[in-house]
């Protein structure tokens, strides 16, 4: 029985502690009210990570709205941008499924107390130290090895473990101890498990019993699922009541529908157009984790895109590719991207049988080998007008003046995190090397980098502190770029490596010569020699290649 991946696939794994690690030292993300011991859930940006998260939304922004990708049909697709108030009449809850759908059903520990969401035990289970301890315990390779584990092992198993956490001693699994080992026995399981497989074979399902999952922290008895609604709550106006209660948006997409018919009244769009917002929405979740993956407060760049319904699904897959090749495009490996079709049991509550989503999934290192949403694709069908057209009594209704057909269009969303994607632009871009003084640096593209390029004086005399600064005047009316004095050459590069800055320009003896200075590739480490007019075409050049069409 394996828990862990071999050495050599664990060796490949980035490190999400020393990322989390870098992330606070350089200035990328910081736990939000540190100074009051945090607040779970939620994070602040430092100046880097907001620089990157600016870079990530602007060219999202630009790429959908102020430059859309072509179609299929070879022009140029019609996206226009909104921004929505995150506090809306209640009642678009309600219509959107909302206050009735929005929930994620939740299990309760009734040793431990803690709260799990349904969805999420397995995969926690097969995390679960004790379940890393009951798998060494079993300690083989063949399941026939169970025969020789008694059930009085198993106690003495969850009485002795050291270290760790206390294990509930309600534990199904030791309560009935005999009846685990003879289960485990009898199992159809294959030569090699990882706890997942374990965690697996330990569910109700496979079991055949009506015992719940057991608790990932201490092993204990589970409620069954309850629903709990992820919205936040607050009150507009002074009076505290159901009547003035509001809720903060858990998605941007409300927003583009509500204002769908002022679009199409006061632009020129046509129907099949986009209509795209980016901007903060809100879930209470149950288990915040994995750093900035799933906060309660984050940002989503979210585009509608209207069409007639029998254009949907060939949409659909238009924007599936697309989406896939944008983040490609900002320097995501292909290898840590799949695109992953939702299995029926995973549809949202506005799409029907038939319709789709797909995800764009990341291979974060705590999901490695596999992967977790960044981005979804859906087929939202006509649900939302059509749900808000019968509650708001509006004709949200499209009318083709040429064919005079008149219809509801249908939706496909690619429906982005915003939060989500700088982090995993930070997983992706961190690379250790032991080689370099800094131990690692930030390979970000030239588009995403925070800082784009630093300027350095060999040294702080000589004249070219002057001839430095006078570039950096110049280059700083387009690019984020930082001039530095402070310290050797070598450290000032180490400090640009862990920010991420793709290009150092130095200014060193020759320069006064021949107005050339050296230009220092983060990647290969190379040095080359420009003319120092060449600087800022060279940069710019940089910056904007892999951009989409
Ligand atoms: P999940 O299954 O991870 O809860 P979801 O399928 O509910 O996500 P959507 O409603 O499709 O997510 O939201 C679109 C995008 O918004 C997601 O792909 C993700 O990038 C981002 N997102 C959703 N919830 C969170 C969160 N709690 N924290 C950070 N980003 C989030």
């Amino acid at each position: 029985m394996t828990m862990n991946a071999p050495e050599s696939e664990n060796a490949s794994v980035k490190s999400m502690e020393q990322i989390v690690s870098l992330a606070k030292r350089r200035g990328f993300v910081f736990p939000a009210s540190e100074i009051y011991g945090g607040i779970n859930g939620f994070w602040d940006f430092g100046p880097l990570g907001v620089q990157l998260k600016n870079n990530l939304r602007d060219a999202w922004w630009h790429d959908m709205v102020v430059a859309p990708p072509i179609g299929p049909d070879g022009t140029p697709l019609s996206i226009v941008g909104l921004d929505s108030a995150i506090i809306q009449n209640p009642k678009v809850w309600v219509s959107s499924g909302h206050v009735g759908g929005f929930n994620d059903p939740m299990q309760t520990c009734r040793q431990c107390k803690k709260l799990f969401r349904a969805d999420h035990i397995l995969d926690m289970l097969s995390k679960a130290d004790w379940v890393a301890s009951f798998c060494e315990t079993l300690g083989i390779d063949s399941i026939d090895a169970t025969a020789t584990l008694s059930g009085e092992d198993l106690s003495r198993w969850a009485k002795n473990r050291k270290g760790g956490k206390k294990l509930a001693s309600g534990m199904a699994l030791v309560r009935k101890t005999e009846e685990t080992v003879s289960w485990l026995t009898a199992a159809d399981t294959p030569d090699t498990m990882t706890g997942l497989d374990l965690a697996r074979l330990l569910s109700t399902e496979n079991r055949g019993e009506e015992i719940q999952n057991p608790c990932p922290n201490c092993a204990g008895d589970l409620t069954p699922p309850r629903d709990f609604n992820l919205m936040f709550e607050s009150f507009a106006g002074a009076v505290k009541d159901d009547a003035n209660k509001v809720y903060l948006r858990p998605e941007t997409a409300q927003g583009i529908f509500l204002n769908y018919k002022n679009v199409v009244d006061t632009s020129r769009v046509k129907m099949p157009f986009g209509i795209a917002q980016v901007g903060k929405a809100f879930r209470n979740e149950v288990t915040p984790r994995n750093f900035i993956f799933r906060s309660r407060e984050f940002e989503q760049m979210e585009m509608e895109w209207f069409c007639p319904p029998a254009e949907a699904p060939q949409w659909f897959d238009f924007w599936k590719e697309t989406r896939r090749n944008w983040w490609i495009s900002l320097g995501v490996d292909p290898e840590n991207l799949i695109l992953r079709d939702h299995d029926l049991d995973e549809l949202s509550h506005y799409a029907k049988e038939g319709s789709g989503t797909a995800d764009v999934e990341y291979r974060y290192p705590f999901t490695h080998p596999h992967y977790g949403e960044l981005e979804g694709i859906a087929h939202r069908t006509d649900f939302d007008l059509k749900a808000h057209q019968a509650s708001a009594n509006v004709n949200l209704s499209y009318l083709n003046h040429e064919t005079r057909d008149r219809y509801i269009p249908h939706v496909i969303e690619p429906a982005s995190g915003l939060t989500r994607g700088v982090l995993a632009l930070l997983c992706e871009a961190f690379t250790p090397d032991e080689s370099r003084p800094s131990k690692v640096f930030m390979k970000f593209s030239p588009r995403m980098a925070p800082i784009k390029a630093a300027i350095f004086p060999l040294v702080n005399k000589e004249g070219m502190p002057e001839v430095a600064q006078k570039l950096y005047m110049k280059l700083r009316q387009k690019h984020a770029v930082q001039f530095d004095v402070k310290q050797n050459i070598g450290k000032r590069y180490a400090r640009m490596d862990e920010a991420g800055t793709p290009y150092c320009f130095t200014i060193d003896g020759e320069t006064l010569q021949d107005q050339t200075v050296t230009v220092r590739d983060r990647d290969t480490l190379s040095q080359d020699r420009i003319n120092i007019d060449q600087v800022e075409s060279f940069l710019a050049e940089k910056i904007t290649a892999n951009t989409p069409d």
